[in-house]
């Protein structure tokens, strides 16, 4: 039969982890009693250690879900006694005295503020010398709040230990002798649960403080009866610590001695139950009884689980079992994937595209600056327009304006801008790689990810980009264009102008709706330019002294809102844009643009076409060679050296379980498997006790 408590026990501590409703509950042993009443010494009795925290200020704040689990002697060989902590991994303890610091610990870490917390500490003893049980010690009933206790204090630990004492789990009460029952919290708070005193052991400790008589008068429960008794015992520990069987032998030699001294009164024919192993042997007698009269309805309990456990995944997963090490396999997988997938915007032709619009930018901002804010600009295009005009009886300053603009171009910092712009092209997506599902679900791998790819593209980008540059070097001192090139250059040119055209046009007619149409707008510039007239008069006078005479007003009623006025200022802008582009267009267009090379210096446009798609090639080959090659081929080892591969078994399940669809797989699944793993040990019994039959399958 014992083989059936400890088989039991197993069960229970599986169902405990399978959930904690109440169904699902095998009996256990709650030990109750006011504090000092003796109940911790009862417990490290029974155990036959000392490893409870001590100390006067609560030193148990959080329940104890303590397991004895026997070990039997093989081949006369003792085995030895430790304890485990299964949710802290630390592994065997067999000094008992770190399990006392451990639990102190664990006890003084519920933040004071809290006083107690109702997450028990899963505590498991295996011993040759315990008995198969299972006890769950609670924080001590309180009478008088201390000093620096809240009042609330006494209230919630009598709330924590009302859970506790709920069907079907065995009352422990713990009474001191040497304190009337009347005032035992214990047996108050049991009472209430248990009135007929069913399923309610009595523990009368402190025997040794009151005169024999008393103590017996007690233990026959004539006042206050309960059905499975009243056990006396002596705890008193002796003082000297540090001995391993200080505990376990002397003091079990003087309680011995204590009750045998009064065999009169407690002896055999007393009836009376007296003495640490006979509170152990009716422990573990009334454990037994409870939990085989349980072992029905769970079974039932459990098979109603099962079944609904069986059911839910066969619709929502349709049996598909998953693991956490097949999810981050596909995790990895897919990651791969969606890499290269991604990196079909990084091929040569793509990046060369890049790199001119960002050089087409440039070459317009140098066209502004050296060309269009020129006072001599309409020149150019007269010459171009003449056909008396060859390129060698041009002005020498349009040669060297070419000149400057080549050089302002390519030294514009190329190697350096057009690097980070791919490797900005990189970042970007990998970042959006990191955002997106399911790393959504997985911040530190996606921050992990972040972060070796940066550091990858950070080691490349000095030297690709001292190479683009140190390629197109040649660049800075002399362009060479073939006439196909030209041609090339020419008709980007008019394409980059045509774009730019669009773009200004359309901002006029922005502006023109915005203020209310054509006419309005007219207006307005008109108006603006009269204030630049004005301006311009005002800032005479003041260099000619003549700052007496007034500037006659505008008028009143020709005023505009200042908003209206930036528009119009931003049309005037537009408009002269689009007269120079239109001219420029006119000349890119002209026969002598298209005849040629020879041609640039009254072409500069399609010059700096030319040296844009130079420097844009050449930057792409090199950092395709410098950058993308070398990226493209670290990513995917990166992935697996670094984003999880040092992960060990529970690393690997916590990354699964990040994704909630995956947790919630997973928990069902894990539901499923254990309730089949309980139910089958159940199943195993009722061949062990032929009184329990297997259940009928639900139909
Ligand atoms: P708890 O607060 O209920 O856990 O009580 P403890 O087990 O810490 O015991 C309170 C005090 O009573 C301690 O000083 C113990 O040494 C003492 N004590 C416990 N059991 C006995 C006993 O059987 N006889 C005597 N004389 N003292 C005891």
């Amino acid at each position: 039969l014992m083989h059936l408590t400890r088989k039991l026990i197993e069960i229970r501590t599986m169902l405990i982890s399978i959930d904690q409703s109440d169904a699902l509950k095998l009996p256990s042993i709650v030990v109750i009693g006011s504090q000092s009443s003796g109940k911790s010494s009862v417990l490290e009795a029974i155990v036959g250690h000392e490893f409870l925290p001590k100390g006067n200020n609560m030193v148990t704040r959080r329940p104890i879900e303590l397991t004895l689990i026997h070990t039997p002697a093989t081949n006369g060989q003792t085995p030895q006694e430790y304890g485990e902590f299964p949710a802290l991994g630390l592994g065997k303890i067999t000094d008992f005295s770190a399990i006392q610091r451990t639990l102190t610990d664990l006890n003084l870490a519920v933040p004071a503020s809290e006083c107690v917390s109702n997450e028990p500490i899963d505590l498991r003893i295996y011993s040759p010398h315990v008995p198969d049980l299972t006890l769950i010690d609670l924080p001590g009933y309180i009478q008088i709040a201390s000093m620096d206790q809240p009042e609330s204090l006494k209230e919630k630990i009598a709330g924590l230990c009302e859970r506790y004492i709920r069907e079907p789990n065995i009352i422990l009460a713990v009474c001191a002798a040497d304190v009337d029952l009347a005032n035992s919290p214990a047996l108050r708070a049991s009472r209430k649960v248990d009135p007929l005193g069913l399923r309610t052991i009595g523990v009368i400790t402190k025997m040794d403080l009151v005169p024999p008589e008393q103590g017996a008068s007690i233990l026959t429960g004539n006042r206050y009866p309960l059905h499975l008794g009243y056990v006396g015992v002596i705890c008193k520990p002796s003082g000297k610590q540090g001995n391993k069987d200080t505990l376990g032998t002397l003091a079990r030699r003087s309680e011995n001695d204590y009750f045998g001294s009064h065999r009169d009164i407690f002896g055999s024919q007393s009836k009376l139950m007296v003495g640490t192993d006979t509170l152990r042997r009716r422990l573990m007698e009334v454990l037994e009884s409870s939990m085989a009269s349980s072992l029905h309805s769970i079974t039932n309990a459990v098979q109603l689980e099962l079944e609904e456990a069986q059911y839910q995944f066969k619709v929502q997963y349709n049996d598909r079992r998953i693991s956490a090490e097949s999810y981050v396999a596909e995790t990895m997988d897919l990651l791969k994937a969606r890499f290269k997938e991604y990196t079909s915007q990084f091929r040569k032709p793509q990046v060369r595209a890049k790199l001119k619009a960002m050089l087409e930018e440039r070459v317009m901002d140098v066209l502004e600056q050296l060309y269009w804010t020129d006072k001599r600009a309409p020149e150019l295009s007269a010459l171009g327009a003449d056909p008396r005009v060859t390129p060698d009886s041009i002005e020498p300053y349009w040669r060297y304006k070419l000149d400057a603009a080549s050089s302002l171009l390519t030294k514009s910092g190329v190697g350096r801008d057009s690097t980070l712009l791919v490797a900005d092209g990189l970042r970007a997506l990998i970042d959006s790689i990191a955002q997106g599902e399911p790393f959504n679900h997985h911040p530190r791998a996606a921050e992990r990810l972040i972060q070796f790819s940066h550091t990858l593209l950070r080691e490349r980008i000095g030297v690709t980009s001292d190479q683009v540059e140190n390629c197109i070097k040649p660049y800075k001192f002399e362009v060479e264009v073939e006439p196909r090139e030209w041609e090339q250059g020419r008709v980007e040119a008019v394409q980059l102008f045509d774009r730019e055209l669009k773009q200004c046009e359309d901002k006029l007619k922005d502006i023109r709706t915005r203020v209310g149409g054509s006419r309005r707008l007219k207006n307005l510039m008109g108006y603006v330019r009269e204030l630049e007239e004005k301006e311009k008069e005002r800032k005479q006078r003041r260099l000619t002294g003549g700052e007496d005479e007034p500037v006659p007003e505008i008028p009143d009623d020709y005023r505009y809102p200042p908003a209206q006025i930036l528009d119009a200022r931003h049309a005037m802008l537009c408009s002269d844009r689009i007269g120079i582009l239109k001219l420029r267009l006119a000349a890119l267009k002209s026969k002598r643009c298209k005849a040629g090379p020879e041609n640039d210096v009254l072409c500069p446009e399609a010059f700096l076409s030319v040296v844009a798609d130079k420097l844009a090639y050449t930057s792409a080959m090199f950092i395709n060679i410098e950058l993308l090659d070398h990226f493209f081929y670290q990513f995917p080892r990166e992935i697996d050296s670094r984003l999880l591969y040092d992960l060990d078994r529970k690393e690997i399940v916590e990354f699964a379980r990040e994704n909630p669809v995956i947790r919630k797989h997973l928990d069902l699944q894990e539901r499923k498997d254990k309730l089949e793993e309980v139910m089958k040990q159940l199943n195993s019994l009722a061949t062990l006790r032929p009184d329990v039959q297997p259940t009928p399958r639900r139909q």
